[in-house]
């Protein structure tokens, strides 16, 4: 491998080593969100290991920008646990029934759309707030810690691009940044998938309204039950 190059491989059998090795002894529900902060912590750290403060400079993602929050986003059963847990103990409960109506908002129109239809239609991410920043930061998914653009107009017009066949901008990302977390996510999945645990990815919004509406899934979870969408 040449110097400066990530280890997309080496990096994705690191996380379902660590993913296996907390799984086999305890497969409960403290375990799998413990396990998630775990990986994300690993991930977050190889990631400040591996980019320069010169390739940091590039990018341009600021709390406030929420122009790409507005895709299909995929997450492992385990990230929707630790996102429910989050909603559960930091919001109120009427906070929290505000919330579970922009789930089921949100699930009810983007449940039947593609990659593309999304875009073009612009639907938000249900826990966008009203300031464009992300509602559950501590907690967001892999695939939203990969995203990143040196260019946020390029971002805005690829957005409001009306169809497919629109001359949309090219985005540029930190490819070292996508591939780390991607990395983590199919190692997490390999990991579960070995433990004999639901690793099959779901878009963010309807994973986590099924999690909020029953949290006794999560048990269920961690017991090898797959997830059951409301
Ligand atoms: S979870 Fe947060 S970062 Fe990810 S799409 Fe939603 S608002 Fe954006």
């Amino acid at each position: 491998m040449a110097p400066g190059t990530f280890d997309f491989f080496g990096f994705s059998d690191e996380v379902a080593a660590v993913a296996i090795s907390r799984l086999r002894p305890c497969g409960d529900a403290a375990t799998l969100c413990a396990l998630t902060a775990e990986i994300v912590a690993l991930a977050e750290q190889r990631l400040a290991a591996e980019l320069t403060p010169h390739e940091r400079s590039f990018i341009a993602c600021r709390s406030g920008c929420g122009h790409c929050c507005r895709v299909h986003v995929s997450i492992l059963p385990p990230e929707a646990v630790a996102i429910a847990r989050f909603l559960h103990r930091s919001l109120s409960a009427e906070a929290l029934a505000v919330v579970t109506r922009r789930l089921e908002d949100s699930y009810e129109v983007v449940r039947w759309m593609d990659d593309e239809e999304r875009r073009r239609n612009g639907i938000p991410c249900p826990f966008l707030a009203a300031d464009q920043s992300c509602g559950i930061y501590p907690v967001r998914p892999l695939a939203c810690r990969g995203i990143t653009s040196m260019d946020p107009e390029a971002c805005a017009v690829a957005m409001a691009a009306s169809s497919a066949c629109d001359d949309l901008p090219v985005i540029i990302q930190n490819i070292t940044q996508l591939l780390l977390m991607k990395g983590a996510y199919v190692g997490y999945a390999r990991g579960l998938a070995e433990c004999g645990l639901d690793s099959r990815g779901f878009e963010l919004s309807g994973a986590v309204l099924a999690l909020v509406r029953q949290p006794e899934q999560i048990g269920a979870l961690a017991g090898g039950s797959l997830l059951a969408l409301t």
